[in-house]
């Protein structure tokens, strides 16, 4: 089983539904009373004179739905009453929004998408990646490798508190993630997300040491999702001895070790949803979009 998932075959890939995260714009009229809203499933009803009320559970885990507190906006043209609901759980939102002037009145609500993505798609969103490795940590073969760099550095920064950053901006640096320690430190990350046959041997090991001194850096790491070589580890350990005014230190971590950081991780990506400032950006930005009449 796990040869066939080496093989990264993307179409076996797993498919994960998520409610998507992305603002979804919505249809609005300003026409008394007869507008349209999306479902969860994405398509398009109209709103007669009797429009659909919020939600009490959430469509798709069956949560009670939180509600938001009151807000409203109001200007000499128009007053906007919005409802906005969340589940705490998965991730999903509607909004209801009331706007009343004095030629007309306008009700809208818009509602996350829900949304199928394979395991291997690079629009994954984050959220759903870390939980769905978290349960499943064998499907990382299928994970795209620039994906799997974010999981690498949402892990690795917890487990060394530090704030990775990445180099994706600029890919020919020779690394993939950085850090400064408390001292001012640097800190060097190559991440792999190799085929389990395929091992780290010596020469990954040369190449990061030469990035670490090139950078000025005194660590680096290699991460991978397959193994490394004995003979990479004695070279690491060769790096770490033999220069003495600048020894070079060269960190190995499977993915394996990595899996309880990941687990950190989904706890405080939860958490977030948690967060009433989370959900008050988000329909901030969503608000945005919208110009009441
Ligand atoms: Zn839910």
């Amino acid at each position: 089983m796990e040869d066939a998932k080496s093989r990264m075959d993307s179409k076996h890939s797993p498919v994960i539904e998520v409610y998507d995260h992305d603002e979804f714009d919505i249809f609005t009229g300003n026409v008394t009373y007869a507008t349209y809203g999306y479902y969860g499933d994405g398509s398009l009803h109209p709103i007669e004179l009797a429009p659909p009320l919020p939600s009490k559970k959430c469509p798709g885990c069956g949560r009670k739905l939180c509600r938001l507190a009151n807000r409203s906006t109001s200007s000499e043209l128009a007053v906007v009453y919005y409802i906005d609901q969340v589940c705490k759980n998965c991730g999903y939102w509607e909004q209801w929004i009331d706007c009343s002037s004095a030629s007309c009145f306008v009700k809208k609500f818009s509602v996350a998408r829900l949304r199928k993505f394979s395991l291997s798609d690079k629009e994954l969103p984050y959220r759903s990646m870390i939980r769905w490795l978290e349960k499943h940590p064998s499907d990382v073969y299928y994970i795209n490798p620039l994906r799997f760099e974010e999981v690498v550095r949402g892990a690795l920064s917890t487990a060394m508190d530090v704030e990775l950053a990445m180099t994706v901006a600029s890919r020919d640096g020779g690394y993939d993630l950085f850090a400064y320690d408390s001292q001012g430190g640097k800190i060097i990350v190559e991440v792999k997300r190799y085929a389990r046959h395929r091992k780290i041997g010596v020469r990954f090991v040369r190449h990061l040491a030469g990035v670490v001194l090139r950078e000025g850096a005194y660590k680096g790491i290699l991460v991978s999702t397959s193994d490394f070589t004995k003979f990479a580890i004695q070279e690491a350990e060769a790096f770490r001895r033999k220069i003495r005014e600048h020894p070079i230190e060269i960190e190995f971590k499977s993915f394996q070790e990595l899996l309880p950081w990941l687990a950190v991780e989904r706890v405080r990506l939860d958490s977030e949803l948690e967060n009433e400032q989370y959900w008050e950006a988000k329909f901030e930005k969503l608000g945005s979009v919208w110009l009441p009449l």
